[in-house]
């Protein structure tokens, strides 16, 4: 596999449509063009051609095509697009000519390789790369703003820039390496220089730039919980004893919610995950209905572990109890009050009136049960059956989980990662009195940035972030 193949695949999804449009990128995509349709048109025209076999004779389809000559495509490289009815049989034909074709050195593209192209072309950073893949995968509406800033390369354009300003620290520093002046002593970059020789008042004006540039670097990481909650989802959790409606309640809110998003297998074999748009955020419900009454200890242990999965992988916690005996036993631990975010007491279908007033009276406003209960609860009286109660709550959910607006800041782990070693490594510039010893500190700061961007180490990164990505973009 060469990085100078021309490569093709079906960038539109497989299966029979309306419309395949197969993508070519390399020094041989216009000869593969011109060999279905005969004369190439202008670049950038998208024209109607009829495709025939490479002999000249029978008509393959009729497609739009369209070429974009090299350095003016997404790849850089040369490219085509063919735009032909998405059949199978016609995608099939298409491909076998190329293969058929002695003169033609064309292969499948790996995934995600014409964007791998694009971004070895310097077409654009990772970040923009890695906002391209999470706009194909986007599920949400809050995911697609999301991606769609990144892939325009909002967090490219602030990372360049602490990039070259780091840059130009490290070399303002290194300059004052080589070229001292022998007079003076090397100074910390704390700014707390008083002298004003003209070295002090560069350390104490460099001090305030590194000072400015973590302080940046900071307030962007506080806002990647809520990026990284937008591109991965939350998890919540409905924990309860057997019986009291976890997997009815479930269905329910899968059902009110308008937009299902997927329904997936579950995380281990007891635990069943829904995943539900939930004010423009994806929800994953973890529902431990698998869980029944243990009959043995071994069992009430496995029931245990995977409630405790569960609840660590959840952002927010749902205990369910049968409203008729809001079992006090089954909310503690230990003897100790759980920690859950809402309370719901379920089948208030089954309340007489009076009871239902007494629920009622004794659950206040902050959400505390009759006060037996400590922590943070916010209490519903609900029916999975009736659906009463549960738009309430879901209200309530969502306002728990809302992101006001979208922030601009790291989306994935990896950007976290980078910006935290960044500010570690100014930090110690920051601490060092030895000049060599911050200019280190600032070449590792420097490095970590460009690690983040992909201007640096990209062939180890490269496999990872691709590795996810689909065949065909
Ligand atoms: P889980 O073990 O906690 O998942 O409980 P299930 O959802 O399997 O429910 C246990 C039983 O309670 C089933 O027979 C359900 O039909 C019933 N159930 C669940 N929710 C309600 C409700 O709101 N009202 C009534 N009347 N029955 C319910």
């Amino acid at each position: 596999m060469k990085d100078s193949d021309t490569i093709y695949a079906l960038s539109s999804g497989g299966g029979c449509s309306a419309i395949a449009v197969i993508r070519i990128s390399g020094d041989c995509a216009f000869d593969a063009l011109r060999l279905l349709q005969g004369s190439l048109q202008a670049p950038g025209i998208l024209a109607m051609r009829i495709l025939r076999r490479s002999d000249g004779g029978e008509v393959l389809d009729r497609a739009m095509t369209v070429r974009f000559a090299s350095p003016r495509s997404y790849t850089g490289e040369d490219m085509a697009e063919i735009h032909c009815h998405g059949s199978r049989a016609i995608i099939a034909a298409i491909i076998e000519e190329w293969r058929m074709h002695r003169g033609l050195r064309l292969r499948a593209a790996l995934a995600g390789e014409f964007t791998r192209r694009a971004l070895l072309a310097g077409k654009m950073d990772l970040t923009k790369a890695e906002g391209l893949i999470d706009l194909i995968e986007a599920e949400t509406q809050a995911q697609r703003r999301q991606a769609l800033a990144q892939s325009e390369g909002v967090l490219e354009k602030i990372y360049n820039d602490w990039s070259e300003r780091l840059f130009a620290l490290l070399c303002e520093r290194e300059a004052q390496i080589d070229f001292p002046d022998e007079d003076l002593e090397e100074d910390g970059l704390d700014g707390l220089a008083n002298e004003r020789s003209p070295q002090r008042i560069v350390s104490s004006r460099m001090a305030e730039q590194i000072t400015g540039l973590r302080e940046e670097i900071s307030a962007h990481l506080e806002l990647a919980d809520t990026a990284e909650r937008i591109r991965s989802g939350v998890a919540v959790a409905l924990i309860g004893a057997p019986n009291v409606g976890k997997s009815s309640l479930l269905n329910r809110i899968a059902c009110d919610t308008v937009a299902i998003v997927s329904s997936r297998a579950g995380t281990t074999r007891d635990v069943v995950r829904v995943r539900v748009e939930l004010g423009g955020l994806a929800v994953d419900l973890l529902d431990t209905a698998g869980l029944r009454k243990p009959r043995s200890a071994v069992e009430a242990e496995g029931i245990r572990r995977a409630e405790d999965s569960a609840r660590s992988k959840a952002n927010i916690v749902v205990c369910i109890c049968d409203a008729r005996k809001p079992d006090m036993d089954a909310l503690s631990i230990d003897g100790k009050t759980r920690a859950y975010d809402f309370l719901l007491l379920n089948k208030s279908d089954l309340l007489s009136v009076a009871a239902r007033k007494r629920i009622s009276d004794t659950t206040s406003a902050d959400g505390n049960l009759n006060g037996s209960l400590k922590g943070n609860l916010s209490t519903f009286l609900v029916s999975a059956r009736s659906g009463d109660g549960v738009g309430d709550f879901m209200e309530a959910l969502k306002d728990k989980l809302q992101v006001s607006e979208q922030p601009i800041a790291p989306t994935r782990a990896r950007h976290r990662e980078a910006l935290t070693d960044v500010r570690e490594s100014l930090l110690r510039a920051q601490n060092e009195k030895d000049w060599a010893l911050q200019a280190q500190g600032l070449r590792d700061a420097h490095a970590a940035m460009e690690r983040l961007t992909g201007a640096r180490d990209i062939d180890a990164l490269l496999d990872k972030i691709f590795s996810d990505f689909c065949i065909g973009k």
